[in-house]
């Protein structure tokens, strides 16, 4: 029999036992072995039956175990030291609060992160890869740092998919209900206690109403919105429902809800909290698009128009693009945005026609206008970067668009590079032993106890797998011979985009069994991953992968795991020996798994892409050799030679280098060794997220929030009355005549230069005039240009035109040029494309208009 409802008994502790529940109810425990270790004690059994999981847990506990612990004077010692130390956590002073970080300016009271997906623990299963993941590691690091974040996201009822194979290797989903009540959250109230709510409009009338979750990261509050409410219709109540599920209207629906209605979440939640309001707006990815046009409602409210409200919220948002591939950006069709937004629609004031310029991309011929989420970011934000830096250069390239006239590499996009958090995803093992004082023979040990935990590990998910796919007990014998704890291991795991090449490694099979089944060097090769549920094609490669390790003459030495994800990966990236990557360079736009596995002391083994096309050095690693240059047309033929090369350097190179052993007569592979250390002292401490997190604070929180504070309305009104000023002239402005210095320039020397400009009604003050210089190649492009800001001189001549005056000093021999351009200035303008105006000398003064804002 079914139950028709079901609701869960919140366990009332004894007293004593009370702090135990605040130990569970903030996630600084997903971090923290020491808390682990304390609620583990509790109840082992139930501590694993729970899943690891501490609500779980006391909601499972047996009344006589509780009383028990109530009594035992050495657990409420030992409690009474783990909340103490989680109190400390919470209030004493970090590195955000240092004076001399605080010194450059002040930093800003509070900062919102927008996220569509959070990963923070297997327990609170809000995520789908390395986007949710990477939003979770952001709001610890923030966290650890002390640095004022307040998350915000949306709570699936469903999470993402749990994976499981069918007998034929086939991709099986399964949605299991989460209850939020058996989970680590707490409802945002009211101060008369109902329960808060934020309510977006809907076409025909409808509304949809969510309710407001929180959980506690650390330090940081993250709000989750919750559409399964009562007073919502049947289909308004499944907005909420999965993760990247449903069709377009459904995913513009949750971004509504994560943009709109988080930033009201955001409101209601200070109003209630006395917490401070945020001066920074951080959009991780653009499903948090519609908070720009929120925002620009709220300050409609106060009387401010449509441009300089745009240009007051611009000041305070940040942008963070993740994909380098076109077709990852969400995009919806013109039609369904006018719909959701127009006559009595959400945010209807700001106008229909002004909120699709917002998101507008240019179509091609014939095609249907779209909004895309990505540009609808950008024009939102002040401040955008992509996450490494070879990403910064390739999405710059890709939205290069935006900025007429500008060349790609001017484009206003930065980079931070992503990183991860070291205690989420660094063994306890590892993180115990202080790595530097080890010898090898202690390191070469503690390496292996960590291969030796995930070969058990990996057995008895193996087991359990099969289990599932049908199998008897009795036919599993084999299962207990699957890898060998002395084997060089290759973990590989990742979701399953096309991209990614799962099967890279399947394309010369012959090659593969045999350096599996290498008498000598063998090697053995973990593989997990997901498809998503709408991905025949990712869900074909799975199985290839599957039926190729079902194989009995290789199944000991290759395995794939099924339903991927945060409770495996830690085992995964602390217990294999190399961690690989091959995905087609360059569109894997960081890549964060090398570096979790990293921090465990596992070298790489990779495709120079995202962030090992930054940090790769011999010492941690290898790089797969790539064929990028070769025609798309040709992806056979690349992924031949890429699959020949990775081979080529198993057998060639990291199988000799870990087999190495007793050069020194004590049986260890010296140079592995060697780089496992390099891995551990040099490429740990730049992999972190604390790194990141530091980054993005002094490098765009900062200048966000003081570009914010600046904007008071008044400004805010000055630039939006600039930049309409500006576009107007443009059209009349231009560079009329260069008059260059007379003899060849020396090393050394300065080439004095003159030009006279045409600025139409502008006055010099309002366009900064630049000489752009530099070497020059075969075609006359400059490279590595050098501006230099020529000065006014006098009045206009009798045409209008004015003279600007500068010298240039050539600093390198050889071919060496110039062009001498106008641009618009204003002390409020965070970038010299921001508004997409630039006057070139005739010949360049191609199509520099139709500008970035409208
Ligand atoms: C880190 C992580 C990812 C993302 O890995 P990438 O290398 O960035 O693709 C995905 N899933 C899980 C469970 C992870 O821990």
């Amino acid at each position: 029999m079914k139950a028709i409802r079901r609701f869960s008994v919140r366990p009332v502790l004894p007293d004593p036992l009370r702090p135990l529940q605040e130990l569970a109810f903030n996630l600084r425990w997903s971090w923290h072995p020491e808390t682990r270790e304390l609620l583990r004690s509790v109840d082992p059994d139930s501590w694993q039956a729970a899943g690891e999981d501490p609500v779980r847990l006391l909601g499972t506990v047996s009344a006589d175990r509780l009383a028990r612990l109530a009594a035992d004077r050495g657990f409420q010692r030992r409690l009474g030291v783990a909340v103490g130390d989680l109190h400390d956590y919470l209030t004493e002073p970090r590195w955000y609060q240092q004076a001399d970080i605080r010194a450059g300016g002040e930093l800003p009271r509070a900062i919102a992160y927008f996220s569509p997906e959070f990963g923070i623990t297997a327990a609170l299963p809000q995520y789908s890869g390395g986007l949710g993941i990477l939003a979770g590691d952001h709001l610890k690091a923030a966290s650890d740092l002390g640095a004022p974040l307040i998350g915000v996201g949306l709570l699936y009822r469903h999470g993402y998919f749990r994976q499981s194979l069918s007998p034929d290797g086939w991709q099986q989903e399964h949605y299991p209900v989460i209850d939020p009540h058996e989970l680590p959250l707490a409802p945002l109230a009211e101060d008369d206690g109902t329960p808060a709510r934020v309510t977006l409009a809907l076409p025909g009338g409808r509304t949809l109403a969510a309710r407001i979750w929180q959980v506690r990261v650390g330090r940081v509050p993250l709000l989750l919105l919750d559409s399964a409410v009562g007073e919502n219709g049947p289909a308004e109540r499944d907005v909420t429902d999965r993760l990247y599920g449903g069709g377009s209207e459904h995913r513009l629906l949750q971004e509504m809800l994560l943009g709109i209605g988080g930033m009201r979440a955001v409101r209601a939640y200070c109003r209630l909290t006395g917490h401070p309001e945020p001066e920074v707006f951080h959009m991780n990815e653009g499903h948090a698009g519609f908070l720009g046009p929120e925002r620009i409602r709220e300050l409609g409210e106060m009387g401010i128009g449509f441009d300089a409200a745009l240009r007051a919220v611009r000041a305070g948002t940040v942008f963070t693009t993740h994909t380098p591939v076109p077709a990852g950006i969400d995009r919806f069709p013109e039609e369904l945005v006018a719909r959701h937004f127009g006559e009595g629609g959400e945010l209807a004031a700001l106008g229909t026609e002004a909120l699709l310029g917002l998101g507008r991309e240019a179509a091609a011929e014939g095609e249907p206008a779209q909004f895309n989420m990505a540009v609808l970011g950008l024009r939102t934000a002040q401040r955008a970067n992509g996450v490494s830096a070879l990403h910064g250069n390739v999405s710059r390239g890709m939205f290069a668009g935006l900025w007429p006239g500008f060349d790609p590499e001017e484009a206003p996009i930065g980079a931070v590079t992503n990183g991860v958090h070291a205690p989420t995803w660094t063994a306890d093992a590892m993180l115990r032993a202080r790595t530097g004082s080890l010898t090898d023979a202690e390191l070469w040990d503690l390496r292996r106890t960590l291969r030796e935990q995930l070969v058990h590990e990996v057995r008895a998910r193996l087991r359990a797998s099969w289990r599932q796919r049908g199998a008897g007990a009795a036919e599993l014998g084999w299962v207990d011979d699957v890898l060998d704890p002395d084997v060089l291991t290759i973990g590989f795991a990742r979701r399953v985009p096309s991209y990614k090449r799962l099967t890279l490694m399947l394309t010369d099979r012959e090659r593969l069994t045999s350096l599996l089944l290498d008498p000598e060097r063998p090697v053995q090769i973990v593989v997990a991953g997901k498809a998503h549920p709408a991905d025949d094609g990712g869900k074909r490669l799975i199985q290839e992968l599957v039926r190729f390790a079902d194989d009995p003459e290789v199944r000991h030495r290759v395995v794939f795991l099924p339903d991927y994800g945060m409770a495996m990966a830690r085992s995964l990236y602390a217990g294999c020996d190399v961690w690989l990557n091959n995905p087609l360079r360059p569109l894997e736009a960081c890549g964060t798994s090398g570096m979790k596995a990293a921090l465990n002391g596992c070298l790489n083994l990779s495709v120079r892409d995202g962030w090992w096309d930054e940090w790769f050095d011999p010492d941690f690693g290898w790089e797969i050799p790539t064929a990028d240059g070769l025609a798309a047309a040709e992806p056979e033929r690349r992924d031949a030679i890429e699959a020949a090369a990775l081979y080529a350097l198993l057998t060639g190179q990291v199988a000799p280098c870990f087999y190495d052993r007793g050069v020194n007569g004590n049986g260890l592979p010296t140079r592995w060794l060697e780089m496992v250390r390099a891995t551990l002292d040099r490429l740990g401490p730049r992999v972190l997220a604390e790194r990141m997190l530091t980054e993005y604070v002094t490098d765009f929180y900062a200048p966000a929030a003081a570009a914010h504070r600046a904007m008071t309305p008044e400004a805010a009104g000055e630039l939006a009355e600039f930049a309409d000023r500006v576009r107007g002239a443009w059209p009349r402005v231009s560079v009329d005549h260069v008059e260059p210095g007379a003899e060849q320039p020396t090393l050394g020397g300065t080439v004095p230069l003159r030009v006279r400009v045409a600025l139409g009604d502008l006055d010099p003050a309002a366009v900064e005039v630049q000489a752009v210089t530099g070497r020059v190649d075969g075609d006359d492009t400059l490279a590595d240009p050098v501006y230099v800001q020529l000065k006014p001189e006098g009045g206009p001549d009798l045409a209008g035109r004015w003279t600007f005056s500068g010298e240039l000093t050539p600093h390198r021999p050889g071919p060496y040029g110039y062009t001498v351009r106008v641009l618009p200035a204003h002390r409020l303008l965070a970038h010299r494309a921001e508004l997409g105006l630039v006057a070139l000398p005739p010949a360049e003064a191609a199509e520099a208009t139709g500008a970035l804002l409208r």
